[in-house]
C-alpha cells in the first residue's frame, strides 16, 4: 500500500523512483538505516514521502532511482571557504619546526588574500563542497561585500561566519608567537557579525542562517568572549571558535589563566549545546602535552559541547585527534568540517576513519557508521537542527544521489564503505538542497568552475608576490615552501 502523504500537495512534487539503496533515518533506533528499493517523494523543499509512493498528479516530476544510493546531505561544520583554496602547493608540506609543527602561527599569516580572490575562493570552494555531497556548510570567514549573495547564488544551505577577535598573533621569529590586542576591533566584529547575521537570516532566498565566531581561544579577550556567548543564547544562534588546536595555545591559555583552552571555556561560560570548538584536539589527555591531568574530554561531553573534526588539515603537520572513538564514547557530540582544500567532504571523512584506528591502535575504535552519523546527523545536532543531515518525512530535501554502478562502489556489498573507503566523490551523480538541483552528473550548476579557479589562481600569485614582505625573515614563498622538484630548464 502506498504510504499516505502527511501533508497537502500545494507544490509540485519530485519522486525519487525505486531507488536501489536509501540512507533512511530511524527514528525508533535514532540512527541511519539501509532501505532497499524505496521511493522518496519532496515538495516545497520538504521530504514529504519515503516508502512506496503512488503517482500523484500529472506535474509530478519522476526521477529513476534504480542504480542509486540515496544519501542525506553532508553537513559541513568547519571550513574557511574564502581563504584555504588559495593555499593549494603551499602549505600541504609545512609546520613549524619550532612551534610543534603547526602552521598557524609563522604561516598562515603570509597569505594576504584581497577581495576578488575571496570571492573566487569562495565559488571555487562551494563547488567542491557541492561536488562531494555537501548540502550545509558553516562558511568561517572574513566578512567581504558580496559575501551573502555568493553564498545564496551557490545554491548551498549556509551558516554565514563572520570571523572577528580582539588581537592577532603573529610569529616575531620562527621560535615565538606574539599577540597584538585591539580590543575596540574586536567589540566592533561582534556588532557586524550579529548586523550580517540578521541579513543573512532575511536572505530572500531562505537557505542562508548566521553564526557567531570569535576566531580563536587566543585572540579573543574573556570579556568579547562572554559576550559572544551571551548573544549566542540570547539569539539561539551557534557559536564557533578555535580551541585546542596547537600544543602553543594550550601552554599560552595555561600561562595566562591557569587554565586548560577548555577549562577556561568552560570557567567563563562559553561550553553548552550551543557551542563548537574547532577543533579540540589538545585536551589534557592528548600525549603531545604530557599532562596530569584527565578532565577535558568530560568538560565537553557534560556541557554538551560540539567538536568540529577536520583530520586533513592536521594530519600534513603529523598532528591528529586522539582519537576520534574516545571522544564518542565520552558522550561528546562530533562533526565533520572540511576547514582546507581540496573541499571533499568524502576524503575527509576516510581520512577521519583511518586517523581514529591510527592513533587508538585500535581497528574498532571507530566505523564508517559513526564517521557517517557524525557527518549527517552530528552536525545537524551541532547546528541544533533536527531537519537536516537525515532522510525523514519532515526534513530538509537535502539529498545526495550517488552512481552505485560506478565501478569505483563496486562490488557493491556496502554501499556506504564503497563511498567513503573507495569511490570518494568521483561517485557522486546528483545533488539537492531544499529541493532544488545544485549539482547535476557531478558538476555543480551555479558557478564557472574553471573560471573561478582561473581567477583564484591569479589571487595566488598576487599573494605570492607579498610574501616576503609579511614573513619574519623577509623570506620568498620559494624558500619557505620549496617546490617538490627543480626545474631544470
Ligand atoms: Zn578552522
Amino acid at each position: 500500500m502506498p504510504e499516505p502523504m502527511t501533508e497537502p500537495m500545494t507544490e509540485p512534487m519530485t519522486v525519487i523512483r525505486n531507488a536501489a539503496w536509501l540512507v533512511a533515518w530511524d527514528e525508533a533506533s535514532g540512527s541511519h538505516v539501509y532501505r532497499r528499493d524505496v521511493d522518496l517523494a519532496f515538495a516545497g523543499g520538504t521530504i514529504v514521502a519515503i516508502g512506496n509512493v503512488s503517482r500523484a498528479a500529472a506535474d509530478t516530476k519522476e526521477i529513476d532511482g534504480s542504480g542509486f544510493l540515496v544519501l542525506p546531505g553532508f553537513v559541513d561544520i568547519h571550513a574557511h571557504p574564502s581563504s584555504e583554496p588559495m593555499l593549494k602547493g603551499l602549505t600541504d608540506e609545512v609546520g613549524s619546526r619550532q612551534l610543534y609543527m603547526s602552521s598557524l602561527y609563522e604561516y598562515l599569516p603570509l597569505f594576504d588574500n584581497d577581495d576578488a580572490g575571496r570571492r573566487a575562493a569562495n565559488e571555487v570552494a562551494l563547488c567542491e563542497l557541492m561536488q562531494s555531497g555537501v548540502t550545509t556548510v558553516c562558511d568561517l570567514s572574513t566578512e567581504r561585500d558580496g559575501w551573502l549573495d555568493t553564498l545564496g547564488e551557490s545554491g548551498i544551505r549556509a551558516y554565514a561566519a563572520p570571523g572577528f577577535r580582539s588581537g592577532r598573533w603573529y610569529a616575531a621569529s620562527g621560535h615565538e608567537v606574539r599577540y597584538e590586542w585591539h580590543e575596540d576591533a574586536g567589540r566592533d566584529g561582534l556588532d557586524r557579525a550579529l548586523r550580517l547575521i540578521d541579513r543573512a537570516r532575511q536572505h530572500p532566498s531562505g537557505r542562508l542562517a548566521g553564526m557567531l565566531y570569535p576566531a580563536q581561544v587566543d585572540t579573543c579577550s574573556e570579556a568579547l568572549l562572554r559576550d559572544a556567548a551571551a548573544a549566542a543564547r540570547a539569539r539561539s544562534l551557534p557559536l564557533q571558535i578555535h580551541a585546542a588546536q596547537s600544543v602553543v595555545e594550550f601552554h599560552e591559555m595555561m600561562r595566562r589563566h591557569g587554565m586548560t583552552p577548555i577549562e577556561f571555556l568552560a570557567a567563563i561560560g562559553v561550553l553548552g549545546p550551543q557551542a563548537i570548538l574547532g577543533h579540540a584536539i589538545f585536551l589534557d589527555h592528548h600525549s603531545w602535552l604530557h599532562w596530569p591531568t584527565r578532565d577535558d574530554l568530560g568538560r565537553l561531553a557534560d556541557s554538551g559541547t560540539s567538536v568540529a573534526h577536520c583530520p586533513t588539515v592536521f594530519s600534513r603537520r603529523g598532528i591528529t585527534l586522539e582519537d576520534f572513538g574516545a571522544y564518542r564514547r565520552a558522550g561528546v557530540n562530533l562533526g565533520i568540517g572540511t576547514d582546507t582544500f581540496p573541499h571533499n567532504v568524502v576524503e575527509e571523512m576516510r581520512t577521519a576513519a583511518i586517523l581514529a584506528r591510527v592513533s587508538a591502535g585500535n581497528a574498532h575504535t571507530a566505523a564508517a557508521a559513526d564517521i557517517f552519523a557524525a557527518a549527517t546527523v552530528g552536525g545537524a545536532t551541532a547546528l541544533g537542527r533536527t531537519d537536516l543531515g537525515r532522510l525523514a518525512v519532515g526534513a530538509k530535501a537535502d539529498i545526495v544521489m550517488v552512481d552505485a554502478t560506478h565501478p569505483a562502489m563496486r562490488p557493491l556489498y556496502d554501499p556506504i564503505r564503497s563511498l567513503v573507503y573507495s569511490a570518494g566523490e568521483r561517485a557522486v551523480r546528483h545533488v539537492f538542497v531544499d529541493g532544488r538541483q545544485v549539482v547535476r552528473d557531478g558538476k555543480a550548476l551555479a558557478f564557472d568552475y574553471p573560471d573561478a579557479v582561473a581567477r583564484l589562481e591569479a589571487a595566488q600569485r598576487r599573494a605570492i608576490e607579498k610574501v616576503p614582505r609579511l614573513d619574519w625573515g623577509g623570506r620568498a614563498a620559494r624558500e619557505i615552501m620549496p617546490p617538490t622538484l627543480p626545474t631544470l630548464g
